[in-house]
């Protein structure tokens, strides 16, 4: 057997446990809240073919041919106008870069801001996908407190005068993975301060802020950014299509050019057709309304979700109660193993992820992350009783 001499950017436990988990949940005894899937249902197949459709008789060559690495001019233009209308963020072209999903912009942040041993500051807990990525980077990490109003600014300035190596603190400050927790308006302004007093850079990941059913928007930190310390990403994956793979970061003209020449030795450019066919479907379509029809039905499910909880989970159990996104966050106390706990809730055929990986530090025992938008409401209603059944069988126990 060959010792293959991988780099140390390769985690040498090799595992990928959420990968198992996700795949023990696959079974289709289960009902599973485990992955973050949308709904596949409201997915615009029929115009999103027209689009397609109209790409190629307009502009088949080009879609066809090698393209310009920071993406299709009509697409940037779209993202554009974009962050201005839905977040009030002031962009020129030369600040917008599409990316190959926006997981691709989390790479490039990682690749030309951590050396090993930079500090990356991170909530707690934050998207499991970025702890990955920036480890690859040898990043340390810190995680800083949260509270129902997100990430909170004293324990984050605290965490900033005691780590003077920070390089970047990653943030999603709306309908968070994993939580569901939305970052208060004056949080967001301080942290735009934080970053220019501090000069650290803050990386916006905002996937899920169009996906709102209930509450008042609240504008990106980006919005609030004179200095340029603040980096905006977002994705068309959670309001289209996750499978398109096309993302995107609004950032200072700098940033935006070194980030393109490392995304020029990563993949070249993104996926032309799929850039022509977005621009086209964003020009023949009340897109508005397609994102309002998800956030209504994500609404739906996030409540059937919330009155199982309030129905069959044991007493002291406690949640969040999200106002858009895709996840809730479940907090069972009295657990000491939340992976074990993982194994019971299997055995009477329901799935979640369990909190620990999703924890730069110490993980919180018996936290655990639920999706909403994906199972139907059948399934849901269903699945809430199995869990109930099975938390309280684990409590009791
Ligand atoms: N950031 C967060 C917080 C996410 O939840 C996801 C998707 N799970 C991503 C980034 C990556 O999304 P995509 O690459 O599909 O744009």
């Amino acid at each position: 057997m060959t010792q293959f001499k991988f780099s140390k950017r390769v985690p040498a436990d090799g595992t990928d446990a959420v990968g198992a988990i996700l795949k023990a949940a696959a079974d289709p005894q289960i009902i599973s809240f485990a992955g973050g899937l949308p709904a596949p249902e409201l997915f615009p197949v029929k115009e999103m073919k027209a689009a397609v459709d109209k790409v190629f008789a307009t502009h088949g060559q080009e879609a066809m041919q090698y393209g310009a690495a920071k993406g299709v001019t009509a697409l940037r233009e779209l993202i554009q106008h974009h962050v201005k209308e839905k977040e009030n963020v002031d962009a020129e072209l030369d600040n917008v870069l599409v990316t190959t999903g926006s997981e691709q912009v989390l790479d490039l942040v990682g690749k030309a801001f951590v050396n090993p041993g930079d500090t990356v500051l991170v909530e707690q807990p934050t998207y499991l996908c970025a702890l990955d990525v920036f480890k690859t980077y040898g990043a340390n990490f810190a995680g800083v407190e949260m509270d129902e109003q997100g990430m909170k600014m004293d324990a984050l300035e605290e965490a900033l005068k005691s780590r003077p190596n920070t390089k970047l603190v990653y943030t999603v400050p709306n309908f968070q993975n994993p939580t569901g927790r939305t970052m208060a308006l004056d949080r967001r302004q301080k942290l735009a301060e934080l970053a220019a007093k501090y000069d650290v850079y803050v990386l916006e990941d905002n996937p899920y802020g169009e996906i709102r059913f209930a509450g008042q928007h609240v504008p990106a930190v980006k919005s609030f950014d004179k200095t340029g310390h603040v980096f905006y990403m977002s994705t068309f994956s959670k309001t289209l299509a996750p499978g398109f793979r096309l993302g995107w970061l609004v950032a200072d003209a700098d940033v935006v050019n070194k980030l393109t020449v490392l995304k020029q030795s990563a993949d070249l450019h993104t996926d032309n057709l799929v850039q022509y066919a977005v621009a086209q479907f964003f020009a023949d379509n009340d897109v508005d309304a397609h994102v309002r029809e998800i956030s209504d039905l994500y609404g739906k499910r996030k409540q059937l979700m919330a009155d199982g909880i309030k129905q069959y989970f044991p007493a002291g159990v406690k949640y969040t109660d999200p106002e858009g996104g895709m996840f809730l966050w479940v907090e069972v106390p009295g657990v000491d193993d939340t992976v074990e706990l993982f194994k019971e809730c299997l055995k009477h055929n329901v799935a979640f992820v369990p909190g620990d990986p999703f924890f730069a530090g110490k993980p919180q025992p018996g936290a655990f992350r639920l999706n909403y938008s994906n199972a139907p409401e059948d399934k849901i209603k269903a699945g809430m009783k199995q869990l109930g059944e099975a938390l309280q069988d684990a409590v009791a126990g």
